[in-house]
């Protein structure tokens, strides 16, 4: 099996080439983190733009870099949504001219859904269902992963994302975007005691995240004067791991039997968050399964890879699949006030 994959929902750029022996065979990226910085933030028509100007000849690369053509491709997936839908459109419309040139079928990937199996793609003996703590700059969720495409969601949050409050926070310091990378790093150089912030839900029996208050509580403590902003982001890492901790002993004492513990998403980069959950999956004695960071943040590998998984089980879409701004993985699962899906 192999598989083109390409992303383009947020401000990565990327195409990729995945067989079923879980060799990525070549990737190309191209991160827009340049334009959007002067704003704070993506801006959706300059992404939109970017990936427009930017996907054909990624594509082109990696299909040179690995000696590869468009016949000897089984499938083309290409994410579908959820996303910024200017964006979106430009990688799934290309995937479906692909799919049309070349005869071969589509795949439309849910972006999420690419995360959540992205674990499968590092390790070949990570086995369903597992736990899945999915952290990233729109999502905030624990999942159990029970099969491709079969997906039950325990807890979502009901305000930020976990990535949007590092982001969110990190401007507040005057850190620049994207902040999640520049608050552990200053993070390392303070005190996570330091400041005293809220553990938003902590304790109350709530299954459900809540970052807003978080990040207002950073606000405050910056304007204050009183402390330095790496004791601020120290404390402010604490405090987002202590709301992982609480939350993720609720979920999975509701959840069932699990084969392991599982990160993804952006926010899954950061060690402290990792180091929590080893902790969490040794007390309960299961594996901890967290794919390198370059497979955290958005990338194409893990959308090919979704398709490798889909195309397995005989999966494809029709050419006139739309492209869909939200798309939660758990439809069924009651939607929370403001949440992200
Ligand atoms: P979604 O997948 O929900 O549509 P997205 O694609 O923007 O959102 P990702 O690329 O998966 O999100 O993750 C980006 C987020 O991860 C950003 O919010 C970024 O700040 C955060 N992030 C990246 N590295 C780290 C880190 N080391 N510590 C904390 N957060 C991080
Ligand atoms: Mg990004
Ligand atoms: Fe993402």
């Amino acid at each position: 099996t192999l598989i083109l994959g390409l992303e383009s929902s947020c401000d990565e750029t990327a195409a990729a080439l995945v067989d079923g022996n879980r060799c990525i065979l070549a990737q190309h990226i191209a991160s827009q983190e340049a334009e959007h910085a002067p704003y704070g933030g993506v801006v959706p028509e300059i992404a939109a733009r970017a990936h427009a100007e930017r996907l054909a000849p990624l594509i082109e690369a990696t299909l040179s870099d690995a000696n590869v053509t468009l016949d000897q491709v089984d499938a083309i997936a290409a994410t579908a949504g959820p996303g910024l839908i200017g964006g979106v459109m430009v990688g799934l419309v290309t995937g479906k001219a692909l799919a049309m040139a070349s005869g071969k079928p589509l795949i439309a990937v849910n972006h999420l859904e690419g995360h959540a199996l992205s674990p499968r793609l590092a390790d070949a003996s990570l086995e369903f269902p597992y736990a899945l703590l999915l952290v990233s700059g729109g999502h905030c969720q624990i999942l159990r992963v029970e099969g491709v495409g079969r997906y039950q969601r325990l807890a979502t949050t009901i305000d930020d994302a976990l990535g949007e409050a590092f982001d969110k926070s990190a401007k507040i310091l005057g850190l620049g975007y994207p902040g999640g990378p520049a608050m552990e790093r200053l993070a390392r150089e303070g005190d996570p005691k330091a400041v005293p912030l809220p553990r938003p839900l902590v304790g109350s029996g709530e299954v459900h995240f809540s970052f807003a208050g978080l990040k207002s509580a950073v606000l405050r403590a910056h304007e204050s004067g009183k402390y330095t902003p790496a004791d601020i982001a120290a404390s402010f890492q604490q405090a987002a791991v202590d709301c992982i901790t609480d939350r993720l002993r609720i979920a999975l004492d509701a959840m069932g039997p699990i084969t392991a513990l599982v990160v993804a998403g952006g926010v899954a980069a950061n060690t402290s968050i990792r180091q929590a959950l080893e902790t969490i999956a040794e007390n309960r004695s299961v594996s901890f399964v967290a794919p390198p960071i370059a497979l955290c943040t958005d990338n194409a590998a893990m959308i090919a890879w979704a398709g490798v998984e889909h195309f397995t089980l005989g999966h494809s879409d029709p050419l006139d699949i739309a492209a869909r701004p939200r798309w939660p993985l758990d439809p069924d699962a009651e939607p929370v006030r403001g949440a992200g899906v």
